[in-house]
């Protein structure tokens, strides 16, 4: 059968990534989210499989790998465990790449070799008490100092944090300056001044670990400064363009998994006689899954091909993660119905499936912001 939209070598990655999600990831997916317990032993093994050097310059130890390939990646890492997804994803797209696109050669060979491995993990601290959806908002303040620079301020909801020994942050030169005073900068972690404290008691992606972070007089050498003064901004809201489509990716997977367990017990579960698969009540729960979870996977699928073929593509990374994030609750919300009473317990996977997935629609924007995004695109066109 052709595929519209993979080639061979992406159905051998699909294929090579769904067999690893059964053998190694589902089978603890719900230990770990139940104990909120990182699952290192999971993330080696997806290093192991050389994951992380997708689409990283191949100079600093990556492979190449186009935005459709990371996608394929989330979706399928996701349909068994959305935590390793996110851990992936925010590694990924949100550090390696960051550095990656923005970062100088120096910065690249000190950095990539360890990200690339896992051996160091990333993440992007953005996020601030008082700056969510509002990034120009950023009070984290950056001060000049003797060969470099000092940060003093917090951030909250920072996933990967408490792992990851090379963080980027988003800081401002002036508040007053909203986004034009937004600098980035390379921190690695553990350091003076910084203390990182988990933030426990999530609704899902209890695997993954989120993080509040306090800067009290940090120094970053001038060095670690990404791009030019003034840049920050516009270098950020880049690389969750294409974090955008990672979420919506994550969403499919979620997505997919409960239609997969869906169609599993509806056959398996029997009443009044009957296979409740027999129901056409079900039936039609099946059916409407199936089609909006092909639909968001479509737009996702859309929106990476373009951001590979350097189209523009950020208005459709919007809408694929609009769409997808909801398609992933309404889909686990489904699954739950199909489940009965049995999809409301824990470990049942339809009950994680429905804590993991209303969180697609809150970060990386939340679907308000989205909206707001595909409009302005709208009516300025
Ligand atoms: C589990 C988790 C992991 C995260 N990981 C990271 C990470 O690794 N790095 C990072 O930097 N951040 C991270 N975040 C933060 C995430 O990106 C923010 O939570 C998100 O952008 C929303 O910001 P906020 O929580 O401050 O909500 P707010 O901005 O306070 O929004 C609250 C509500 O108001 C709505 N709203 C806000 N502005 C408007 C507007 N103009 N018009 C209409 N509605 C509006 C929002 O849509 C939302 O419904 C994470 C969050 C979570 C929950």
């Amino acid at each position: 059968m052709i595929d519209p939209y993979f080639n061979e070598n992406d159905i051998l990655l699909r294929n090579t990534i769904r067999d690893f999600v059964e053998r190694e990831i589902l089978p603890n997916a719900s230990k770990y989210d139940l104990n909120e317990e990182f699952p290192s032993d999971v993330i080696s093994k997806v290093s192991d499989m050389g994951l992380f050097k997708l689409g990283i310059d191949e100079n600093f130890g990556g492979v190449a790998g186009s935005n459709m390939h990371l996608a394929i990646v989330t979706e399928e890492l996701a349909r068994g465990c959305a935590s390793t997804a996110v851990i992936y994803a925010s590694h990924l797209s949100l550090c390696a790449k960051y550095i990656d696109k923005f970062g100088s050669d120096k910065q690249k060979a000190l950095y990539l070799p360890k990200l690339v491995t896992a051996s160091t993990l990333g993440a992007l601290a953005l996020t601030e008490p008082d700056a969510g959806s509002d990034v120009a908002a950023i009070k984290t303040l950056l001060t000049d100092t003797d060969g470099g620079f000092l940060i003093n301020g917090s951030k909250h909801f920072i996933t990967n944090a408490k792992e990851a020994g090379v963080i980027i942050v988003v800081a401002s030169r002036d508040p007053s300056l909203g986004y034009k005073g937004l600098e980035t900068f390379i921190l690695e972690s553990p350091c003076e001044g910084l203390t990182i404290t988990p933030q426990t008691g999530k609704l899902g992606i209890r695997a993954s670990s989120t993080c509040e972070l306090n800067f009290n007089n940090v120094f970053i050498p001038s060095v670690n400064r990404i791009g030019e003064a003034g840049r920050g901004f516009h270098m950020t809201m880049e690389v969750l363009d294409i974090g955008r489509i990672l979420i919506a990716a994550q969403s499919v997977g979620i997505a997919q998994m409960a239609l997969d367990a869906s169609l599993k017990y509806s056959k398996q579960r029997r009443a009044f006689g009957n296979s409740i698969s027999d129901f056409q009540a079900i039936q039609i729960m099946l059916a409407n899954m199936a089609t909006e979870i092909e639909a968001a996977r479509l737009l996702t699928y859309r929106s990476a091909v373009l951001s590979d073929y350097n189209q523009p593509f950020e208005t459709e990374a919007s809408m694929a993660k609009l769409f997808a994030s909801k398609v992933a609750v309404e889909s686990a919300n489904q699954a739950i119905q199909i489940h009965g009473g049995a999809g409301y317990f824990a470990p049942n996977v339809a009950e994680r499936l429905y804590r993991d997935a209303k969180v697609t629609e809150i970060y990386e924007g939340t679907s308000e912001i989205q909206r707001i995004l595909i409009a302005r695109s709208l009516l300025n066109r």
